[in-house]
């Protein structure tokens, strides 16, 4: 596979990454990346597994029609990756198939279902024309830890690495393919964005990400992509966590800790501008209120 390197576009649309496995590869929009996620599925004899629903009508139109340029065979089962809008909107085109998620998860969209949509409207104004007639569909089937799916003779592991991008995420681990399908856990060079988590759990669930046998990987954003982006990944969820940390001791505010944070090539990432200072909000938020005085 060729990973492409430019930090400015990527090759979108549907991508086989393994024999009747594909991602589905979204480009950036009016807000730079932000809600345009990307989903997956895998063919099984009978039925098909979709892997996130993405977050407007005419996405799901091109997710659809890329799903039967493929098969005919119907969806029977969605895996929720995590409840933010961009990943869980179409659900309702699929019905009615079983869907999946993590506890945390279901009670999040559970929660939020008759006002999510609203909400994203007034959040992205530009995409308010391609929200009508959405119906939350709140998933059915929960797990704590992990759960697997036997597709004929594939296996597909869903499981939960703890606190990470949120309380609920789940990635979609298929062993014999060495193929990994993230969600937010990672975002390819696009800024990660820890609002509703915790970068040092992200940490955490990105090295278990890694210890993981996958060769091609499928971010929550960003171009399908392999072990080494993933890393690269993690140096910035590090970097973040370490700067945070020391600037907090200085006693900076977190916006003075944003401007001098040394950021590299990550500073070139999309929509880092937005994100770096809740990043460090979120790591600032876990450290104690006053800075450590020394001993
Ligand atoms: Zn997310």
């Amino acid at each position: 596979m060729n990973f492409d390197r430019d930090f400015t576009a990527w090759p979108i649309g549907l991508h086989k990454v393994a024999e009747d496995v594909y991602a589905y590869v979204q480009g950036n929009g009016p807000y730079g990346n932000a809600g345009f996620s990307n989903a997956g599925f895998v063919v099984g004899p009978e039925y098909v597994v979709v892997i996130d629903t993405l977050g407007t009508n005419s996405m799901l139109d091109g997710f659809i029609k890329a799903i039967r340029s493929v098969t005919d065979l119907p969806v029977g089962l969605v895996i929720i990756t995590h409840h933010h809008v961009d990943h869980v909107l179409g659900t309702h085109r699929f019905m009615p198939a079983r869907v999946i998620c993590h506890r945390h998860c279901r009670a999040h969209i559970a929660a939020g279902r008759d006002t999510m949509v609203q909400r994203w409207r007034s959040m992205r104004p530009l995409l308010a024309p391609d929200l009508d007639d959405i119906p939350v569909v709140v998933p059915d089937i929960t797990f704590e830890q992990r759960i697997s799916i036997h597709l004929g003779e594939r296996e597909l592991v869903v499981f939960h690495p703890g606190l990470a991008h949120t309380d609920g995420d789940a990635a979609v681990y298929l062993p014999q393919d060495r193929l990994l399908f993230t969600g937010d856990l990672f975002f390819n060079r696009v800024c990660p964005a820890a609002f509703q988590g915790s970068v040092t759990g992200w940490i955490a669930a990105v090295e278990g990400l890694l210890a993981l046998d996958a060769e091609v990987i499928v971010p929550g954003h960003g171009p399908v992509a392999d072990r080494a982006a993933l890393a690269e990944m993690l140096r910035y969820l590090r970097l973040i966590q370490t700067g945070s940390e020391q600037a907090h001791a200085r006693g900076l505010t977190p916006e003075q800790a944003a401007a001098e944070m040394e950021l590299g090539a990550f500073r070139d990432w999309f929509d880092t501008e937005h994100r770096l200072l809740q990043d460090i909000e979120r790591v600032y938020a876990s450290l104690p209120t006053q800075p450590a005085t020394s001993a």
